[in-house]
C-alpha cells in the first residue's frame, strides 16, 4: 500500500496498486503548474482510496484534462484525462519506498531552455513521437 498527500495533510490518499513507472512531462502546462518537469505514475480510480480530500481542488487545464491539486497548500497531485477511470499520480506526493522506476519523457518538443535533455531515457516529441536529437 502507498501513501500519498499534500504538504498541509489537507488532501491523503492510499494507493492499492500502480503503475511502476515515471513518466516525465515537459509541456509547458506541467511545467507552469508543478514549477519544474511533472513526474506522474498511473493508478484506477478504483485503487484510490481518499483519507481526506477536503482541500482537494480541481483545475479545468484543457478541453482534454483536468488538474488536481491542494488549495491550501498549493501542492500538485492529479492528472485526469475527462472522463478516464484513471488517475495520473505526481510521483512527488508519494511516501518512500514507492518501489517507482523512471520510465520516459514526453513532450521533449516544448521543453524549458533552462536544463539540459536527459542523456539516459527515451524522448518523445508530444505524447508518442520519437524525439531525434540534432534535428
Ligand atoms: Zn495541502
Ligand atoms: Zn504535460
Amino acid at each position: 500500500m502507498i501513501t500519498g498527500q499534500c504538504d498541509c495533510g489537507g488532501v491523503h490518499f492510499t494507493i492499492a496498486q500502480m503503475r511502476e513507472t515515471v513518466t516525465y512531462c515537459h509541456c509547458s502546462q506541467c511545467r507552469k503548474m508543478s514549477g519544474h518537469v511533472l513526474a506522474l505514475t498511473r493508478a484506477q480510480s478504483k485503487d484510490i482510496t481518499f483519507q481526506s480530500d477536503d482541500t482537494l481542488r480541481w483545475y479545468r487545464s484543457s478541453d482534454e484534462a483536468r488538474r488536481g491539486f491542494c488549495g491550501a497548500c498549493g501542492s500538485t497531485l492529479f492528472f485526469q484525462p475527462i472522463g478516464a477511470d484513471h488517475y495520473g499520480i505526481a510521483a512527488g506526493c508519494l511516501e518512500a519506498p514507492t518501489g517507482l522506476t523512471p520510465g520516459k519523457h514526453i513532450f521533449i518538443d516544448s521543453k524549458g531552455d533552462y536544463y539540459p535533455l536527459p542523456t539516459d531515457a527515451v524522448l518523445f516529441d508530444g505524447y508518442d513521437t520519437p524525439h531525434h536529437q540534432g534535428d
